[in-house]
C-alpha cells in the first residue's frame, strides 16, 4: 500500500480527528468542505465548523497517491492510520487566507503557516490506528477519558478554559468566575505548534500545576493539554475552540478578550460577537467575559462590569497583558504579585519559558 509520512503537526491533526476532538469530522476536509467552511463557517451538512482541517502535501505526493484507494499514514516510521482519499486539490491560499483570517498578510502567523503548507490538500475519511508517544502525551486526555472523569466526579456542568499562557491573575479570575457557577472546571491549554515567543508547553504545565495544587480545590478542577496548533484566527478560532471543548464533554466555554487573536488583527470582543451568531447551535454555552484588570482602588482583580474606576481614575487601572508579562519574564524580572502569583513564578525556575524556533 502507498504511504505518506506525516509531520508532527499533521500527525496531531490526525490524532485529534481520531480522538473525536474535531467531531463531526471523520477525516481531512475535501474541497467542498474547505470551501463551505471558508465561505459560511458551516460544513455542507449545515453544522457549524469555522476552520479548515486539512492534510497538505507536495504536488509530487499528490501525483503519486492519486488513484490509491487507501494510503497508509506514518509518523516517525510507525503506521499511525490511513486515509481513503476522495480528492486531491490545489487550494487558492491567498483567497482562503483572506476568508479565514481576514487578511493575506504573510506577517500574520496563521497566514504564514497556511502559505508554508504543501501546494496540495488531500481530503477523505481517515482511520486512526495508534497513538504516538510524544513528550506531552502524559499530560493529554482524550475526549473519552475526560467524559469518563466528569461522569465519575458527578459533574453535570463543566466549564472549559482555553489558554496558551502561564496563568496570571486575570486568567485565574476568569476561571474562578466560571467555577462559581459550574460543577467543575476543565483547564485545557493548547500546546501544539505555536509561534516564536509563545510559552513552552512545560512552562504552561508547571505554572498550572502550581496554581491548581496551591489555590483551587483539586477535586473541582481537571487539567489536560490539547496538542493542536494555534491558528491565530481570532473569532473563528473561538468558535473552533468551543466545538472542541464540547467534544471533550464541557457544557460551557469561556471566551474572553481577543480570544485566539494576534497583534491588532481582530477586535477585542469580535469573538463575543461571532460566537453569539451561533448561540443554540454549538452544543455548548458560551460564557462571554470581559478582560479583567487589576484596580488599585478596588484592590483586586475586576472588570469594567464590576469596577467603576476606568473612567474616573484610569491611573488606578493596571491592564494585565500577556505580552507585558512575557517581556518581564524574558528579562528575568518577576511580575508584581497582584499580577502573577509568586508561587507560579517560582514553579518556572529552570524551565525554558519561550519557544525560540518555529517547529514544522
Ligand atoms: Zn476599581
Amino acid at each position: 500500500m502507498s504511504e505518506l509520512a506525516l509531520s508532527k503537526f499533521q500527525y496531531l491533526e490526525l490524532e485529534k480527528i481520531g480522538f473525536g476532538a474535531f467531531a463531526p469530522l471523520d477525516g481531512f476536509m475535501n474541497e467542498d468542505e474547505v470551501g463551505s467552511v471558508a465561505d459560511t463557517m458551516r460544513l455542507p451538512s449545515g453544522q457549524v465548523f469555522p476552520l479548515p482541517v486539512v492534510l497538505d502535501l507536495s504536488a509530487q505526493d499528490a501525483h503519486r497517491l492519486k488513484g490509491c484507494a487507501r494510503v497508509a499514514l506514518t509518523f516517525e516510521d510507525q503506521e499511525v492510520g490511513s486515509l481513503s482519499p476522495e480528492c486531491f486539490f490545489r487550494p487558492n491560499k491567498a483567497a482562503l487566507a483572506t476568508k479565514i483570517f481576514g487578511t493575506d498578510d504573510a506577517n500574520h502567523p496563521g497566514v504564514a503557516h497556511l502559505f508554508s503548507m504543501g501546494e496540495f490538500f488531500a481530503g477523505g475519511p481517515v482511520r486512526f490506528l495508534t497513538r504516538a508517544q510524544l513528550d506531552i502525551s502524559p499530560y493529554e486526555l482524550t475526549p473519552t477519558e475526560t467524559r469518563r472523569i466528569f461522569a465519575d466526579r458527578g459533574w453535570k456542568s463543566i466549564v472549559g478554559f482555553q489558554t496558551r499562557n502561564v496563568p496570571h491573575r486575570a486568567h485565574e479570575y476568569l476561571q474562578r468566575v466560571g467555577l462559581e457557577t459550574s460543577d467543575g472546571l476543565f483547564v485545557q491549554p493548547l500546546v501544539g505548534r505555536k509561534k516564536v515567543g509563545d510559552y513552552t508547553a512545560q512552562a504552561v504545565i508547571k505554572g498550572y500545576d502550581a496554581l491548581i495544587h496551591g489555590f483551587f480545590p483539586e477535586n473541582r478542577v481537571l487539567f489536560g493539554v490539547l496538542s493542536t496548533f494555534m491558528r491565530y484566527a481570532g473569532p473563528r478560532e473561538a468558535v473552533f475552540h468551543a466545538i472542541i471543548r464540547r467534544n471533550y464533554g464541557c457544557t460551557r466555554f469561556i471566551v474572553g478578550r481577543d480570544h485566539a487573536g494576534v497583534g491588532a488583527y481582530y477586535g477585542k470582543y469580535a469573538a463575543h460577537d461571532l460566537t453569539r451568531e451561533f448561540d443554540g447551535e454549538l452544543g455548548i454555552e458560551i460564557v462571554r467575559l470581559s478582560g479583567p484588570f487589576f484596580c488599585r482602588l478596588c484592590d483586586g482583580i475586576a472588570t469594567d462590569k464590576s469596577c467603576p474606576h476606568g473612567e474616573s481614575n484610569p491611573s488606578a487601572i493596571r491592564e494585565i497583558s500577556g505580552t507585558d508579562m512575557r517581556a518581564l519574564l524574558t528579562e528575568g524580572r518577576a511580575p508584581e504579585p497582584e499580577i502573577m502569583r509568586p508561587e507560579i513564578i517560582d514553579s518556572l525556575r529552570g524551565e525554558k519559558l519561550f519557544i525560540e524556533e518555529t517547529e514544522l
